[in-house]
């Protein structure tokens, strides 16, 4: 049990070469912070996207044990892939240095969340526009509804000050 986190799943060899595992509750906490930190820092649409698409990963929803990705499946753009890629590693820090973490409701155990906070980042790290599948950000979109807030102008939580997916924010609800 829990969810797995990857970068370039060989579907060939059904193998990954590096990936972060995580307990199911952990995975929660994981994805709290990464919402919180990307909450205060997102600026651009294709920044707020990767915030939208995160909070997407709600186990209340999505069902426990089935939020894992992979990072080549997240909404990269062509376009700003660079910039993006900066903004990821900067949440991650953020993430470290437990920016809003004054509103959460418990305290997270660091060392656990740290530990996986270096785990993504080293899974980010090696990411190249090559990788970028063109199919991540279009189908993703092409998913979300008139009321998905990737459609409605990036509403935030009041509470958190995260970008809220369409089940709502995540740091609330997971
Ligand atoms: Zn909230």
């Amino acid at each position: 049990m829990g969810n797995t986190f990857c970068f370039n799943f060989d579907y060939t060899k059904n193998s990954v070469k590096d990936a972060l595992h995580m307990s199911n509750s952990g995975t929660s906490v994981f994805i709290n912070v990464l919402c919180l930190s990307g909450g205060r820092l997102a600026e651009t649409e294709s920044q707020k996207r990767f915030m939208v698409f995160l909070a997407e990963k709600n186990q209340n929803v999505c069902g426990i044990g089935t939020v894992g990705f992979d990072i080549v499946d997240m909404p990269w753009d062509k376009d700003s892939f660079d910039e993006d890629k900066v903004f990821i590693l900067k949440v991650i820090e953020g993430a470290k240095q437990k920016l809003g973490w004054e509103t959460l409701d418990y305290r997270p155990n660091e060392e656990i969340v740290f530990d996986c906070l270096d785990t993504f980042r080293k899974l980010i790290e090696p990411m190249t526009s090559d990788d970028i599948i063109d199919a991540s950000l279009t189908e993703w979109l092409e998913e979300a509804d008139e009321n998905d807030p990737v459609r409605c102008g990036f509403p935030k939580c009041m509470i958190h000050d995260t970008y809220v997916s369409i089940h709502g924010c995540q740091v609330c609800t997971d």
